[in-house]
Parts: C-alpha cells; structure tokens; sequence
C-alpha cells in the first residue's frame, strides 16, 4: 500500500463505505454494486420466507461473488448473469443440520455431505460426535476441505468418536479422554461448536454420568465456551434421565430430545415417563438447554412428542440424525421430511424453517449470516416445494400420522454455486 494515497484508498472502497452509511442491510444492490454490474446469478419469482427478517413474500434473489446482495420484488433479468426460475417454489436460506453424520470412508455411519444436499437442502451441516480427538484432524482435513457444504462438527468425548460403530465406544470409560478433548476443542475453536456424548445404556452400560461429566469437564478447560450435545434415549435408569438433564447448562444441547427408545432391559425412561413429562425436562428447557429432534433411525416418538411439546418442551432446532442406517428406516430422517412432521404435529411453516436455519445458526455462531437471506449473506439458498395434500408419516417406534402437506427439495445453491445446472466457471472459488 506504501505507494497508494489515502484518497486512492477511499476511492476503491468508497462504495462499501457509502453502503454501510445508508444502511446497506436494508437498501437495494447499487448500494454495493453498480447499477450495471450483473449479478452472478439471480433466483426469480419464489415464494421467499426468512424467519430473520420476518419476511414473506415473492422476491428475486440477485447473488454475486458467493454473497446475497439483492433482494427484491423484481431484479431484471438484463441484470443476471444466469437465473434459475423458483415460480411456485418455496425459497428460504439453505437448511442448516445440527446433527448429522458426514463423515465418511472415518467414521462406520458418515455420508458425504454433499450426496445429502438434493435429499435436504443443507448448505451447512454439524457432523455430531463422528470423529473424537484421534481421528478429528482427518476430518478437518479429508472431509470438510473437500465438501462444497459447510460443515462443524461436535468433537465426540470418546477419542475414537464413532469409528467403531456400532460396537459402542463408552462400554470401556478409558475411550473419554477429558484432557486430549480439551485439547481439540482448544485447537479447533473456528471448526468445533462442542462435545458429543451419547448416554444410552447401550452405550456406556453402567458408567451413570461418568461420560456427561467429563464432556462438561472438556467444555470448560479448554479455553471458549463450548457446548454439549447430549444423546438420550433408553439411558440405565429413570432416575438418571432427570441427572443427565439437572447437569446441563444453559446453551447445551439436548439432542434425540423425543426419543421412545427402551433401555437395555426394555424399560421407558426418556423425558417422558408413565405419560409425564420429567419436572427437570421442563427446569432444563426454561433455564436455557436447547432441545434438538435429531430423528434418526430410532430417536422420534409421536407419543412422546404430544406429551413434551404441549408441556412446554418444543423443540429449538430440528435436526435429522441422517446416517447410512437411519436414512434407510421408514421413519426417513431426511430434513425437510422431518420438518413436514413437525408441521403436521401444528408448527406454521414459518416456525419450522426457523428451527432449521435461524435457531441452529445461532448455535453454531461461526459464520456472520448463514441462515439468513439478509444482504451480505453467503449466497446459500434452498428452493422447496410446499407440496399440499394428504400424506403419511410414520415415526421410529412404527407410529403412523396423517398430514395435510409436505416439503420436498428441489434445489440447492451454496455460496452462489448451484448444485447441478446452471454451472459457472470458474466452478468455485471458496
Ligand atoms: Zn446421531
């Protein structure tokens, strides 16, 4: 810059600057753009719906260099560079996953985050518990360098994370390594939201809250303030359920939070109990724990549901637990699927895409933006279709419901790069 003037400087940002001046998050592209630069790519007449800025309604979605800039009841097409036609289409921020598993070729249970984006719509997905400390860098470096979707992960608590599935990682306690999980949380604090612990007896067979507390333990040595993601569902006994919940901190995440799976002995003993819902299920929920669906292949029970939504547990984030086995059970977790059944059980359209791109956003917290189609926004869009008409539902314990609608994805853009056609070159830069 040794060369360069102030004025020179001014110059070449004098756009951004006179944008954020007048307020560029609510004024029209030519407050970053000039009025003859052509967006990258406009998404024409859908049905736009962001929960963050409580807007509803047909808007063209102008994009270039990999960010939203325009949002508007009509961009001209003189002004696009490629277009793709949403008319009759439901356009939202793209989906953001808490709970999935995207870790492939490392982890017994992974799917490529990208096979997962035209059955989901996910432009970010959270990778919950796959890798632990041992096998976290190839992640890093294997997966998420190669994936198009963005991807976080919670670290596992147990240094082989889910590597070994399904023979579980926690019967022998020595796999939780509170120490060495510090460290990967301390190291990876741009990458990791947390620790994964699974509570199941099938799990940790009689290791009580042994696992839980060391997670905890991790969160607060290593230096952020990480969360927990808790798997529940079929834990040893009743009386550890209400324990489990009483140890988690405001922010923590309870995940498989609808869950009917029986313990080892066959005995009910998840946040709803003999039709009651737990008092500290609902003390967890008003001090702040966040409570996922995390469906899967057998963590979503209707019955179990009916009884905690209505007793003040709804849920924060809707999540799939999308893995090579739940993605082949009837139940089908894939996110819009699970969206639907929330829709059906009376959450507004509205209600469950924010539980899939603004709630979850928040929780992750490493991106500026990423849920919202607010300007400045990485270009990251979902387009669905509201599809109306009786359809079917059945949960993981063979539960059927009857439902009046149901979202079925059409297309996925992230960062401004479509999936499939219309390409641009170069492909991608991020
Ligand atoms: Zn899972």
């Amino acid at each position: 810059m040794s060369g360069w003037s102030r004025r020179d400087f001014l110059a070449l940002t004098g756009s951004a600057t006179a944008a954020t001046l007048s307020g560029r998050l609510t004024t029209s592209a030519e407050a970053a753009m000039g009025p003859a630069d052509k967006f990258d790519l406009v998404i024409k007449g859908g049905d736009v719906l962001d929960p963050s800025q409580s807007l509803r309604g047909r808007r063209d979605i102008g994009i270039r260099w990999g960010v939203i800039e325009a949002i508007e009841p009509e961009i001209a097409a003189a002004r696009a560079l490629k277009t793709i036609d949403a008319t009759g289409k439901l356009v939202t921020s793209g989906l953001i996953d808490l709970h999935c598993h995207v870790y492939p070729y490392g982890s017994a249970i992974g799917i490529p985050a990208d096979e997962l984006v035209q059955h989901q719509c996910t432009t970010t997905v959270v990778s919950a518990g796959d890798a632990g400390v041992n096998n976290l860098a190839a992640l890093r470096r294997y997966i998420v360098a190669q994936s198009r979707a963005r991807i976080y992960a919670f670290v596992h608590i147990a240094n082989n994370g889910l590597s070994a599935f399904p023979v579980a990682e926690l019967y022998n306690i020595d796999n939780a390594q509170m120490e060495a999980c510090a460290m990967a949380l301390a190291e990876n604090p741009d990458f990791l939201i947390g620790v994964k612990v699974r509570m199941s007896e099938n799990v940790i067979f009689k290791h009580g809250l042994e696992p839980l507390k060391r997670g905890i333990q991790a969160c607060e040595m290593c230096g952020w303030p990480a969360r927990m993601m808790v798997h529940i569902g079929g834990v040893e006994t009743k009386e550890l359920m209400s324990q489990i919940l009483d140890l988690l901190r405001p922010g923590d995440v309870l995940t498989h939070s609808y869950s009917g799976a029986p313990n080892i002995g066959g005995a009910f003993t998840n946040i709803v109990q003999d039709g009651k819902l737990l008092p500290a299920a609902l003390a967890a929920k008003q001090r702040g724990v966040m409570f996922d669906v995390g469906h899967g292949g057998g963590s979503f029970d209707f019955t179990v549901a009916d009884v905690a939504i209505p007793g003040g547990c709804a849920p924060d984030t809707i999540s799939s637990d999308i893995h090579v086995f739940s993605g082949n059970s009837p139940g089908m977790p894939y996110l819009p699927n699970v969206m639907s059944k929330f829709m059906m059980l009376g959450f507004s359209l509205e209600q469950v895409v924010a539980m899939a791109t603004t709630a979850p956003a928040k929780i992750i917290n490493r991106a500026p933006k990423i849920g919202t189609l607010q300007i400045g926004a990485p270009g990251d869009i979902a387009i669905m279709e509201l599809v109306e008409g009786p359809v079917s539902f059945v949960d993981t314990r063979n539960n059927k419901r009857d439902g009046k609608a149901y979202l079925k994805p059409v297309q996925t853009v992230i960062n401004g790069v479509p999936f499939g056609r219309p390409y641009q070159a170069p492909f991608a830069v991020r």
